[in-house]
């Protein structure tokens, strides 16, 4: 046997999503602008505010 797959490996292993800071407002109205895209279905839209919470707890923490 030439070919061997390894053992135990992950297709699909999600990238950790940023958290809200708590008593922040801006992470705050992201976290709940993500939550209402994902309840919708709109996983563009959440990915969307997944890159907009880490850009701004970049800057902002
Ligand atoms: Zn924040």
């Amino acid at each position: 046997m030439q070919t061997q797959k390894p053992q135990g490996y992950r297709l699909a292993e999600l990238p950790a999503e940023p958290v809200a800071e708590p008593g922040c407002a801006s992470c705050l109205s992201l976290a709940v602008a993500r939550r209402n895209a994902r309840s919708l279905g709109d996983l563009s839209a959440v990915s969307d505010r997944n890159v907009e919470l880490r850009a701004h707890r970049a800057e902002a923490h």
